[in-house]
């Protein structure tokens, strides 16, 4: 990747991420550049390049002091607000640390951002402190709980409170909250994260009893590696770094002159009222105003996570009531644009503390979307990103990831096949025959909405809802489908699985569903076969007797190692090499596994279907492997045993424009179908669109089938960062693809 593609791909993106970071406001950068490279004396050196340096260090500490409002305390030039927060809470335990209370506590907001909690812990630990964190709980609002402060304040060393969170933009009432702290307990040290209010709401710091508020640059347009602390006049201080005395001996090292220098043209900006940089809040309402109409039109059904009447315009945070925050996230950011699930910083997290601590439900926890735009956001832009977010319906539609309100919906067939839906761990399966039958296997109740708009806007006849036993992780979802679904006529007659008890088989088109008995994970475990109009069995959904490269926990009630052995002799004899395994978890991420593979990848299996072990040495074996694995996994149902080859060929992007030009050469992107159609990747590899096939990993297994992929042919596998794809390799790879080549990085790097 050249430095060049990394500038261009920024070019045609819809930034709505500004509480994670900020561009440089271009002004800034110029004044950040003029002092690299003019202005760039050491602000402690005694000649003019020096004084000009320490004149321009100056100036900036007194336009902070005018744009926060401190007439008095300290303002000190830290590398951002994780510096600041470490240095305000060591200042504090150490100048707490003789206390005479017998029950001390360490009291934070439970929205708090993540640095601030992890630093109370960690120096309370590091320093011996060994007080109490104690989260003060916050309201359905989000809003801290004032009488909890009362109540346990006068056993507080220190308090911690922020005055916009970062990811709901919910503001604080200073004033209230430093009633509840001052009437209990005058001089406990107060901190109080500004960070996401700069800019956005007033700030009178002189006029509060606050001691610490630290503040970072790149949150508001500002270079990262920039911030400041605030102390008031008197509060406890102790430098947390030392050395040659810069900062009046409170910060040593040398000053961050560039950034300090940003900070300064910030200042002037946020001061100048007149130059418009700078939006009004009723400016910033109505842009709030407009991304919230593009979004509720665009995605329908949506719930916000906070009070608009008390958070800042700049921030929206919402859930799409039938969307996976994954799959909004991702479709945006095919589509350019760039927002984040919940907090930028807590990436990886699957749900948002802070929703947790609103008590919001699970589903708007788990799938949060935060968008945010900054105070100098300008109208040009709000109307660009409204389209931009506009533009995704009809791509919607497409998919059935929303119901189409038009008469005329452009509707690509996306359930054609086999289909696999996850969520954490667990898989659904939806096939779908030509003539549009349809059944569901292992329905998870969370996919509902999901699949309620895939049968709805496909018009699906819905045969049957199967369960391949009853899971013991999770409620079977079976019920509430068939509700739904309207197939509970018949329910008397059902076994307790969904299998219509009168039949012994299901036609879906052309094909044809058998059951298959196959206790073992448990004792009422199923197979479901589909098997083609000339006798084979295309796919074998067999829960979670079988996982990829593992076999089902034979240890849950029910479970028995024996009958395991019993039905996996019976399945091989009905089932093909090349029969496609359907489990109902997917904990190796494989996508696509078929018989043949699973043996040789399942030691155990191989041994017994070649007679390498009897059924007795099998249970035996498994018993003691299940044994062992439950003491060492989080996984419940079942254990992987093998562990294949990860190793995949990697290759860059300009490497994969060039193979694509050769014959036999294709390239298959591995993202969902709606981000696939949010991009137009064919002149970015310079290639016709019939090199390229979009295969999801979630239709990896129908792909198969289809036989779309060759094993002779060589295919260069994409998706957007590099990680589906290499999962996707992965796999291929398994299945005898030796010719496949993961692009690095992804789209990410391609552009
Ligand atoms: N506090 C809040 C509310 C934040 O949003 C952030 C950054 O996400 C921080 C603290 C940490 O700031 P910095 O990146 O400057 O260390």
């Amino acid at each position: 990747m050249s430095d060049f593609l990394l500038q261009g791909s920024q070019n045609n993106q819809v930034y709505l991420d500004a509480n994670a970071t900020t561009p440089v406001l271009p002004c800034i950068a110029d004044v950040v550049s003029h002092t690299m490279q003019i202005c760039f004396g050491n602000p402690s050196s005694p000649h003019i390049t020096g004084i000009q340096a320490k004149h321009l260090l100056e100036q900036t500490r007194q336009k902070a002091c005018t744009v926060i409002g401190a007439d008095t305390g300290d303002i000190l030039f830290t590398s951002g607000a994780t510096e600041g927060i470490q240095t305000a809470i060591v200042s504090t335990l150490l100048s707490v640390k003789n206390h005479q209370l017998t029950e001390p506590v360490l009291m934070y907001g439970a929205t708090e951002h993540k640095a601030v909690p992890n630093t109370l812990a960690h120096w309370n630990k590091v320093l011996g402190i060994n007080a109490t964190l104690l989260p003060i709980p916050v309201n359905n609002k989000g809003i801290l709980d004032l009488a909890f402060i009362e109540r346990h304040v006068k056993n507080a060393l220190m308090i911690c409170t922020m005055a916009v969170n970062n990811e709901t933009g919910v503001i604080q009432d200073l004033n209230a909250i430093e009633t509840a702290i001052r009437t209990h307990n005058s001089d406990v040290s107060w901190m109080v994260d500004c960070v996401q209010a700069l800019g956005k709401s007033a700030l009178a710091l002189s006029n509060t009893s606050i001691d610490y508020a630290p503040f970072s640059g790149h949150k508001l347009y500002a270079p990262k590696g920039i911030g400041l602390l605030y102390i008031r006049q008197g509060s406890a201080y102790t430098p947390f770094i030392t050395g040659g005395g810069q900062e009046g001996g409170m910060r040593a090292g040398t000053e961050n002159l560039p950034g300090i220098a940003g900070l300064n043209k910030l200042f002037s900006l946020l001061l100048d009222k007149s130059n418009g940089t700078f939006k009004s809040p009723d400016i910033l309402a109505d842009y709030r105003k407009q991304l919230h109409l593009a979004i509720s039109d665009t995605f329908g059904d949506i719930t916000y996570n906070h009070d608009f009447d008390c958070s800042v315009a700049t921030t929206l945070n919402f859930t799409v009531n039938d969307l996976t925050s994954k799959e909004v996230i991702d479709l945006f950011d095919a589509a350019g644009i760039r927002v984040s699930g919940g907090s930028a910083c807590s990436t990886g997290a699957t749900r948002s503390y802070v929703l947790d601590a609103m008590g919001v439900s699970n589903w708007q926890s788990e799938n949060a979307i935060r968008l945010s735009f900054g105070p100098a956001a300008t109208a040009q832009e709000i109307a660009q990103a409204c389209a931009s977010i506009r533009a995704l319906k009809p791509i919607l539609q497409a998919n059935c990831l929303v119901v189409s309100d038009s008469a005329t919906p452009h509707q690509e067939v996306c359930a054609i096949g086999l289909t696999q839906y996850r969520h954490q761990g667990a898989c659904s399966w939806l096939y779908v025959s030509e003539d549009k039958h349809a059944v569901i296997i292992d329905p998870i109740i969370e996919l509902l909405p999901r699949f309620e708009k895939i049968i709805n806007t496909q018009n699906l006849i819905l045969m049957a809802i199967l369960d391949t036993h009853k899971h013991q992780e999770r409620a079977s979802g079976c019920q509430l489908f068939s509700d739904l679904f309207g197939l509970t006529d018949n329910q008397e007659q059902d076994d307790k699985l969904g299998w219509p008890d009168a039949m012994s088989k299901i036609q879906i088109g052309s094909k044809t569903l058998i059951k298959h008995a196959t206790p073992g994970h448990s004792e009422d475990s199923v197979s479901y076969l589909l098997q083609t109009a000339d006798g084979k069995i295309e796919y074998c959904f067999c829960g979670d007797l079988i996982l990829p490269a593992g076999l089902g926990n034979t240890l849950l009630l029910g479970g028995d190692a024996y009958a395991m052995a019993d039905s996996l002799i019976t399945l091989d004899k009905v089932i093909n090499n090349d029969t496609l395994i359907c489990s109902g978890h997917d904990y190796q991420q494989c996508f696509a596994m078929t018989w043949q593979v699973q043996k040789q990848q399942t030691p155990l299996l191989e041994k017994l279907l070649t007679g390498g072990i009897t059924r007795d040495q099998f249970s035996l074996e498994k018993h003691a492997f299940d044994q062992q694995k439950q003491q060492l996994s989080t996984e419940l149902c079942g254990y992987i045993e093998g562990q294949p080859d990860k190793n995949t060929q990697q290759i860059d992007v300009d490497l994969a424009i060039e193979m694509l030009q050769q014959a036999n050469t294709y390239l298959i992107d591995t993202r969902e179908s709606y981000e696939h159609g949010a991009t137009d990747i064919t002149q970015l590899f310079a290639i016709n669109a019939d090199k390229i096939f979009n295969i999801p990993l979630s239709r990896m297994a129908n792909a198969l089938t289809q036989r779309t992929l060759h094993k002779g042919n060589r295919y260069i596998v994409l998706c957007r960062s590099g990680n589906r794809s290499v999962q996707a390799a992965v796999n291929l790879a398994h299945l005898g693809y030796e010719n496949v080549y993961n692009i690095t990085g992804g789209l990410a790097l391609c552009h």
